[in-house]
């Protein structure tokens, strides 16, 4: 039996958890709270995932073929750890449910830092996180920046510079714009992921600028970093592909210079939803200059915190005080890693 998991919301984050948890054995899905009928909620409940509802719900979800197994607070007594997936904001507000049940709590990058007291990112803070109970995972944009950050090391770090071109909204969020404007995502530089990333790694010197863009496949960004030594590209290559969690590869040599791209390849090799858990790193992208370097990463945003979402609990529920033996377990879970054993990261010198 493994450590019993709740989660509460099942929307673009909540579901993608709830799959990832059934693909791991030290964990056991308990359920999901629902509070809509809708498709998802017929489509896991026919995939035999437990459904959980307020209890005014009920009548609503039994008319639509979904018997509830309890209400919200019955999810939450009957799990050791509970995810809340709810919209930005809401999970504060949740808090309370998991305080009066004594569960630990995992929230999400729509929260402020202030509901969890931590930030977490794992290839910077996964010991901060062990035996705590209550977690913050940062959101998509802030995860693929820190991917970068500590791979390299904030000890190694002079400043960072980046521009994030942020998709518009999810696939299925079509009442959300902007629908054909580039919009300022914030009135301020920093934008607040400049904010974001401090949370987990202190004071780090870093600016962002982010922009909105009609999309739904995925974010872009183009970071700077400088250094306070200097780098070999090999030794770049190697700190970039040490945790899996980076795919690197050759938009040159795999006609992939784009989202849609991207997507589609993750289409072709049957990721689920066409998740891409990964930054993904353009090798020809990266501009490495004696301590300082730059690179462009697609960043796909619905899918990129799942791994840290499971890493966490491992931390969390004192299952593991090692991150790398976490994260490769995870990685080997979600098959995170396969797609660079059979992609190359660079053209061949001819
Ligand atoms: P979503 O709107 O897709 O899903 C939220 C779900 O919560 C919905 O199904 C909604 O019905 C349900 N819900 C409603 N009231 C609730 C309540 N009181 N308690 C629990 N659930 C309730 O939102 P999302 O995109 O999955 O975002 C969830 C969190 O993850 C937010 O904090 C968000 O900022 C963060 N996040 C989102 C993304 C992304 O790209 N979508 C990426 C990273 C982090």
């Amino acid at each position: 039996m493994g450590v019993k998991v709740a989660v509460n919301g099942y929307g673009t984050i909540g579901k993608r958890i709830a799959d990832a948890v059934l693909r791991v054995k030290d964990f056991e899905l308990v359920g999901v709270a629902k509070y809509t009928v809708d498709y998802s909620a017929l489509l896991a409940h026919r995939n035999g995932i437990r459904i959980f509802t307020p209890r005014e719900k009920f009548a609503e979800f039994r008319n639509a073929g979904v018997e509830p197994e309890g209400t919200v607070e019955d999810l939450v007594d009957g799990a050791d750890i509970v995810y809340d997936a709810s919209p930005g904001k809401q999970g504060a507000k949740n808090k309370e449910l998991y305080v009066r049940y004594n569960k630990p709590a995992v929230f999400q990058g729509g929260e402020s830092p202030e509901v969890a007291g931590l930030s977490y990112s794992t290839l910077c803070n996964y010991e901060a996180a062990i035996g705590k109970k209550y977690v913050r995972v940062v959101s998509c944009n802030t995860t693929g920046m820190l991917r970068i950050i500590c791979s390299i090391g904030t000890g190694q770090l002079d400043s960072v510079f980046a521009v994030i071109v942020r998709r518009a909204s999810d696939p299925r969020e079509d009442h959300r714009g902007p629908v054909s404007s580039i919009a300022l995502d914030s009135s301020t530089i920093p934008s607040h992921h400049a904010l974001d990333v401090k949370t987990v790694v202190g004071d780090v010197s870093i600016e962002t600028v982010a922009l909105v863009v009609p999309t739904t496949l995925m974010h872009m960004q183009v970071m700077n970093v400088k250094l306070k030594k200097p780098l070999s590209t090999d030794e770049l290559a190697g700190l970039l592909r040490s945790s899996g969690r980076i795919l690197v590869l050759d938009s040159t040599l795999l006609k992939i210079d784009s989202t849609g791209k991207i997507v589609e390849l993750s289409r072709d090799a049957n990721r689920p939803r066409y998740d891409i858990y990964e930054n993904v790193v353009f090798s020809n992208m990266v501009k490495l200059a004696k301590e300082a370097f730059t690179l462009v990463q697609a960043i796909h945003q619905e899918a990129i915190v799942i791994p840290e979402n499971l890493d966490v609990a491992y931390a969390m529920m004192n299952l593991e005080t090692d991150p790398l033996k976490v994260v490769k377990k995870v990685n080997e879970a979600l098959g995170i890693g396969a797609l660079q054993g059979i992609i190359p990261s660079e053209a061949k010198a001819s």
